[in-house]
């Protein structure tokens, strides 16, 4: 039997690594949801849609298509934000920035959670997020949420980015988690919270193999169930 495993959490926190082991191992097939609202980001950014303004917003997503598409080196999907491959750039500062204001208008949480609720569909999915147990899958079998210290997640958030960009500085990655912990836990539509049958994973001091192994328990309890 497959089931729905969601994991919400703060950022930086592990949620994709996991999802992403979890989906290898148990050959499911992993949806990144913040990826969606990045992408949006990205072309209210390129487009300078103003997205305090909802018929602006209204009328910019009606030209978005959004698309998870598999790559065969990494085994996971990458997105496509009209035809074209965005993944890298969705993760830029620039994005990160801006992507909780994007992600806390009304119409753009419509537009994604509508998509991400489609994919469930078909079992054997593993999606984190933020509202992913609270609001896109309220019955999943196993939801996950996660947390770690703030200095762990801003270290390991430094180390991805400055492996790509030498620019970065600890203290800009420092206070954009924070910033985007505030708005998404302090919103008004769906905030970041835990589902109340969620089981929370503390993971300041586990190792990658034995998290893995503890939430393997977790996924063949809710299989059995
Ligand atoms: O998961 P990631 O850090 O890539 O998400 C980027 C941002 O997208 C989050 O900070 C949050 O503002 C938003 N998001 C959301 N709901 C989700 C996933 C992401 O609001 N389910």
């Amino acid at each position: 039997k497959k089931i729905i495993i969601t994991i919400d959490g703060y950022s930086s926190c592990g949620k994709s690594t996991l999802a992403k082991q979890l989906a290898r191992k148990l050959d499911y097939v992993y949806i990144d949801s913040g990826a969606m609202y990045r992408a949006v980001t990205l072309y209210f950014l390129q487009n300078r849609i103003d997205w305090t303004t909802t018929s602006a917003v209204v009328a910019a997503l009606k030209d978005i298509h959004l698309e998870f598409v598999p790559n065969s080196l990494t085994g996971m999907s990458d997105m496509y934000l009209n035809e074209e491959n965005v993944e890298h750039m969705i993760r830029e500062m620039l994005v990160a920035e801006k992507v909780s204001e994007v992600a806390a208008v009304k119409e753009v949480r419509d537009f994604a959670v509508a998509q991400q609720v489609k994919m469930g569909a078909r079992k054997g999915i593993v999606m984190d997020g933020r509202d992913i147990g609270t609001v896109v899958f309220p019955h999943a079998e196993l939801k996950i949420f996660m947390t770690a210290d703030i200095t762990i997640r801003v270290e390991r958030r430094f180390k991805e980015l400055y492996a790509k960009n030498k620019q970065i500085s600890i203290e800009e990655v420092k206070q954009n988690l924070e910033l985007r912990d505030y708005i998404d836990a302090n919103r008004e539509i769906s905030p970041l919270r835990k589902a109340e049958d969620a089981i929370i994973l503390d993971n300041s001091h586990l190792n990658l193999d034995d998290q893995l192994e503890l939430v393997m328990q977790w996924v063949e309890d809710a299989t059995m169930a």
